[in-house]
């Protein structure tokens, strides 16, 4: 296990008790280096280990679609870590911090280890579990292939800053995963059950925001990996881009999720027999571009609001604000695919039914936001809101990177000025059709929701 993963959160030292992996973004047992440093840690001090979950079934406005992926992908966690004698703990609730001091402190932790997020939820429920809790607290970066505060001290400008400092340090950080240390010790405690489809059918959420062919967990990631690796990875180079062929990998429900560790994606691609300009430009995405993501949010706490755009955008975004706009849509116009532009109601009618929309589309779309409505406020509030309400890989660093590159120029530079954009980078309909067959796209679309309405 290499600790430089590891930070310690608070300055407590260690009480004789069994050790708690607090597992937040990275769910699954395979290829998790927050486990690894857990179960290496208790073999160290001779004391058993455990994985607790928490839970917020309404979490940030979720619907039965994030739930049921959710919980098909602890349900199988749970079993996988019992056939290890890993006990598995759920704190289910809305006060998700205090249920989690709850039973941190009920089952007598010597010491928690969790997974790194550079998200603002997920660094409030740490700092108060450091602020109530008296044993040391480690955070894993056990989602970045490079852990995000050694790839960079500071907020990266764009892809191109951060790349250099990435690649460097590759050889060091992109390594085989090392065996997961086995349990010896029976936990003392006891594990209460878990009824997993009373939570599915007792929680209050959004029940119109359905199931899609996704199904959550590590088995179901794996089988996604291996389709993908030979199936796709061959022609990514040449197809990623065009919405009407399967040219992506849809493995971000399962990196969002951590279902799938990226560095056990990377490790397969590098491996595999594709074309190295396909490995590359997948690679460059998997690593440089997510991982630049966590930058942002890790570096810039105001990711999710237009504060985070550079002065330059901010600029021209203000000296553009009286621009006529020749649409201006609502929320809702744009949520039930009301728009004049039959391309942009496919992209959010694929969103609203798949779960996910295909990522050529997802920056037309959201630079159609900035276009339609009065201000950028209201284009990035309304494409958050709609990101994290459908999309299974929502409520990501990927997600707030993506709209701040679209509606304010992060990670971008100026181009040629125009009006509402002012300098910010322009997308239209006619670059869309040069890129792909654009009524094909459309008529797929409306095709498959037409069958699932039925
Ligand atoms: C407005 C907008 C919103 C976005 N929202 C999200 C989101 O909520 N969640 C999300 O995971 N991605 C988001 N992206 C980034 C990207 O579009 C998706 O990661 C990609 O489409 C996911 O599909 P895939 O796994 O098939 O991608 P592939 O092309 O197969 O890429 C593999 C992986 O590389 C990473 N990746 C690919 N493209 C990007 C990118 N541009 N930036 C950062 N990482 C990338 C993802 O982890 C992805 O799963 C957004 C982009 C934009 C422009």
């Amino acid at each position: 296990m290499d600790f430089r993963r590891c930070r310690q959160k608070n300055s407590q030292s260690y009480q004789r008790g069994p050790l708690m992996y607090w597992m937040n973004r990275d769910m699954r047992l395979q290829d998790n280096w927050a486990l690894l440093a857990t179960a290496t840690m208790a073999k160290e001090l001779g004391v058993p280990f455990g994985v607790l979950y928490s839970l917020d079934p309404s979490f940030l406005g979720g619907g039965f679609r994030q739930l049921s992926f959710k919980i098909s992908a602890l349900r199988e966690l749970e079993q996988a870590l019992s056939a290890r004698s890993i006990p598995f703990f759920l704190a289910l609730g809305n006060s998700l911090a205090e249920e989690t001091v709850r039973v941190v402190q009920e089952q007598g932790c010597g010491a928690i280890i969790t997974d790194f997020s550079p998200l603002h939820v997920q660094q409030a429920w740490l700092s108060t579990l450091v602020s109530k809790v008296q044993v040391p607290i480690f955070e894993v970066d056990a989602h970045n292939v490079v852990p995000a505060w050694i790839a960079s001290p500071k907020l990266e400008f764009a892809a191109y800053t951060l790349r250099p400092k990435l690649h460097q340090l590759l050889p060091d950080f992109l390594t085989e995963f090392d065996p997961l240390p086995t349990q010896t010790l029976a936990w003392g405690g006891t594990v209460p059950s878990i009824d997993w489809n009373a939570i599915l059918s007792t929680s209050v959420v959004r029940r119109d925001i359905t199931e899609t062919g996704f199904a959550g967990g590590e088995t179901a990631a794996h089988k996604a990996l291996a389709r993908f690796l030979t199936d796709r990875l061959p022609s990514y180079h040449t197809m990623r881009n065009d919405p009407t062929k399967e040219g992506q990998s849809d493995l971000s429900p399962y990196l969002h999720y951590g279902n799938l560790s990226a560095q056990r994606v990377a490790l397969a691609v590098q491996k595999s027999s594709a074309p190295e300009e396909a490995k590359a430009s997948f690679l460059e995405e998997l690593i440089v571009r997510r991982e630049l993501s966590d930058n942002f949010c890790l570096y810039n706490p105001a990711y999710d609001s237009t504060a985070s755009f550079h002065v330059w955008a901010k600029t021209t975004l203000d000296a553009h604000r009286g621009d006529v706009r020749t649409f201006v849509y609502t929320q809702e116009e744009f949520e039930h695919a009301k728009t004049h532009d039959p391309l942009w109601n496919a992209a959010q009618q694929e969103m609203v039914w798949t779960g996910k929309m295909h990522g050529y589309l997802r920056m037309y779309w959201a630079k159609k936001l900035l276009e339609w409505t009065a201000s950028p406020e209201d284009a990035l509030a309304i494409g958050i809101y709609l990101n994290d309400t459908y999309s299974l890989d929502g409520r990501d660093p990927n997600g707030y990177a993506g709209l701040a590159w679209s509606i304010g120029g992060v990670h971008d530079r100026a181009w040629g000025e125009r009006p509402i954009f002012g300098k910010i980078r322009y997308m239209n309909d006619a670059g869309c059709k040069r890129k792909f067959d654009v009524p094909a796209y459309i008529a797929r679309v409306n095709r498959m929701v037409r069958d699932l309405q039925k």
